[in-house]
């Protein structure tokens, strides 16, 4: 096994509510509190108004949280957006950016998730810097034409500060689909997008690249056994505390 770190990040998406979620958190502290295994890094992302709870419940553990958008302004007029210092203020640590939900119902284009990365780093915050194509996309043969141009806006950063930075790769057509890539099209392109990395340094090629797309218990194991992938981002099944809990064992 390499020596990246492993991380395992549930995306909450629009969903949860106080009580629910309290069970959810109770369930995976108690979980980690148990497992002597802390070689996996844990994280849950969720929606802005509940990052209180999440200070409240998950602060002090071995669980880290993160919020699923941030402004790539630091202040001022923007109506409704969140700044990446307000995040720091929760104990927030981390900020899914880019995620293909965002880029096809909000509009972001690549340059913006830059601009968004690039604000969170400078708080102190490490971006989850979200990529993947479409299935229109992957069937013309333009996957990694596509995943490169999303990425290249962030060369600068992730070339500047690789340590703050993780890369999710989630192929649009296997997000909440119950499609899941093969584990070896999701290491195909794990392994384009190291090669990417190695272009900008040796440091670079070390971020952890999380595979994330209808992760479940059952295909957790061989996805993460694969060389390049390092983990996930897990949507619908990290919303039940067994099933994070096994995709968590199985990375
Ligand atoms: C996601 O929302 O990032 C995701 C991977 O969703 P799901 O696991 O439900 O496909």
């Amino acid at each position: 096994m390499n020596e990246r770190n492993r991380w395992v990040i549930g995306n909450w998406k629009m969903n949860g509510a106080l009580a629910t979620n309290a069970s959810l958190l109770e369930a995976l502290v108690a979980s980690r509190a148990k497992s002597c295994s802390g070689a996996t890094k844990v994280a849950v992302c969720a929606p802005f108004p509940y990052l209180t709870q999440l200070q409240r419940l998950l602060g002090g553990t071995a669980i880290s949280y993160g919020a699923q958008d941030v402004s790539e302004h630091k202040s001022g007029a923007y109506t409704g957006q969140i700044s990446a210092a307000m995040l720091g203020e929760f104990g927030v640590t981390m900020v899914l950016v880019g995620h293909s939900e965002r880029r096809l119902y909000n509009a972001e284009t690549s340059a913006l998730v830059a601009a968004k990365a690039t604000a969170a780093v400078a708080a102190g915050l490490m971006p989850v810097i979200c990529v993947g194509e479409t299935l229109a996309e992957r069937e013309s043969g333009l996957a990694e034409a596509t995943v490169a141009e999303q990425l290249a806006p962030c060369a600068g950063l992730i070339a500047g500060a690789p340590k703050n930075v993780l890369i999710a790769y989630e192929p649009v057509w296997a997000i909440g689909t119950g499609k899941t890539a093969t584990p070896a099209e999701a290491q195909a392109m794990h392994a384009f997008i190291r090669a990417e990395l190695e272009k900008l340094s040796a440091a670079a090629a070390d971020i952890p690249l999380l595979y994330g797309g209808s992760v479940k218990a059952s295909n957790a194991c061989e996805l993460f056994s694969q060389p390049d992938i390092d983990g996930g981002l897990i949507g619908g099944a990290s919303l039940i505390a067994d099933d994070f809990l096994a995709i968590v064992s199985a990375a």
